[in-house]
């Protein structure tokens, strides 16, 4: 039952609408995909993944880079939107010469419209709240998934509540938040506390949970794998061998394990094509780094976590049982970076042009030690995914960055403190 890549195309079960169904990865129950609210299966509380009786090739793929491109793999043909997707793919000439391998491109999730891929899961899943006619959203957050919620929400016109670790949030996300109109609600204690008190919440009818939890979330940021697939063979004739990214709730690991099996399972993509998942956590929120070293199939949480990447601050990954096979499945590994290494990656992607807050800079600090150990190869086509923009954290930019120089108010003075 494993989520494997060799997968038959499954039969549509009489609870498929339109093609569309959700299945449980432990049990392979059916649902209905829009009858009732419903984040984990009946049966046996496993993870629900969406399913589709047709599966799209890369011929299917029409209009401009972005979700929405990709609608033949969703369940709708359009979404709350406010045209995310479509982030560049950058060369980094600096970081690709000293790493040493063949191909590195930073596919940079911080070019979407709130900074960060959250937005890719939210014009998703915002637009399943409104087909279930749901009045009140809410998520927990470390930031980013609050920001893109109150901005999808406003969108929408529906109440947003947001679940925050107090003073463990980036000032810029709580801007957002904010300004765009959510109910802010600062908890007293980390982010799986706050996820743990907003399901409650959920299960008790209180609001619609839009965490990586819920399927369909997932299914908008399949297309980050879509889109790097399309744009590195643009750009290289090639299809990458590896991704590597950060990795907080294990969502994008999930969503782009999803994605590849999808394509292969078409016809659009050999099962050997695809590529490694290769997933970076910080040294003080590793779990799954723990689980992929010790060859657990369960992750066990981290009750305390603590790293300057406050976007992967996270000690109990809720997509793992998704995530775990992704990375085992596609020859992949994971690997934890220090705070020092992630700090130092920012400031090399800033050296090449790309400006990204601390989380995401771990996928560069993940390949610079996986190339050291020699499990990256040199001869290797790259892709490390950055998650969020620079200036969701201003604070953690500044400190890696150089300090201002206090000067007079005149042009000799300023002369003179240049040294000239
Ligand atoms: C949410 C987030 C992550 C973690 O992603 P998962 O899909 O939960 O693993 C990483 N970086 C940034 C900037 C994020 O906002
Ligand atoms: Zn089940």
């Amino acid at each position: 039952m494993t989520l494997c890549l060799s997968e038959a195309r499954p039969d549509p079960p009489e609870t498929a609408v339109d093609g569309v169904w959700l299945s449980c990865i432990e049990c392979d129950a059916t649902f209905a995909p829009f009858e009732a609210v419903r984040y984990t299966c009946d049966d046996c509380d496993g993870l629900l993944e969406v399913r589709y009786a047709d599966l799209p090739t890369f011929e299917d793929f029409e209009g401009e880079l972005g979700v929405w491109r990709y609608a033949d793999a969703l369940p709708f043909e359009a979404g709350v939107s406010i045209d995310e997707g479509g982030t560049p793919l950058y060369e980094v000439p600096t970081i690709e010469a000293e790493t040493g391998v063949a191909d590195l491109r930073v596919k940079h999730e911080g070019m979407n419209p709130t900074g960060s891929f959250k937005d890719r899961g939210m014009t998703v899943g915002v637009r399943v709240a409104e087909r279930l006619g749901v009045d009140r959203l809410a998520c927990a957050s470390t930031g980013n998934t609050s920001a893109a919620l109150a901005c999808y929400g406003a969108r929408a016109g529906t109440e947003v509540l947001v679940l925050l670790p107090a003073g463990k949030v980036a000032a810029g996300k709580v801007a957002q938040a904010s300004l765009h109109g959510a109910r802010i609600l600062e908890v007293d204690g980390n982010f799986d506390a706050c996820l743990d008190v907003v399901s409650d919440l959920a299960d008790r009818g209180e609001a619609y949970l839009l965490n990586s939890l819920n399927p369909f979330r997932l299914e908008g940021q399949k297309t980050i794998g879509l889109e790097i697939l399309e744009q590195f063979r643009d750009q290289t004739g090639d299809l990458p061998d590896r991704i590597v990214l950060p990795v907080g709730n294990a969502g994008n690991t999930a969503a782009l394990y999803k994605a590849f099996r999808e394509l292969v399972r078409s016809g659009a993509l050999d099962a050997d094509d695809v590529p490694t998942l290769t997933g970076v956590q910080a040294e003080g929120a590793a779990p799954m780094v723990e689980a992929i070293e010790e060859g657990n199939d369960e992750v066990h949480r981290w009750e305390e976590v603590e790293t300057r990447a406050t976007a992967i601050r996270i000690g109990n990954p809720v997509n793992a049982p998704k995530a775990l096979p992704g990375i085992r499945e596609t020859g992949g590994t994971a690997v934890a970076v220090s705070d020092e290494e992630i700090t130092d990656a920012q400031r090399a992607l800033a050296r090449d042009g790309v400006g990204v807050e601390p989380a995401s800079a771990a996928s560069v600090a993940g390949l610079r030690k996986l190339r050291e150990s020699g499990e990256i190869a040199a001869d290797e086509r790259v892709v490390c995914l950055t998650t969020g923009h620079l200036l969701k954290d201003p604070d953690a930019a500044a400190a890696a960055g150089a300090d201002p120089e206090p000067v007079p108010a005149d042009t000799d003075g300023v002369l003179e403190h240049l040294g000239e």
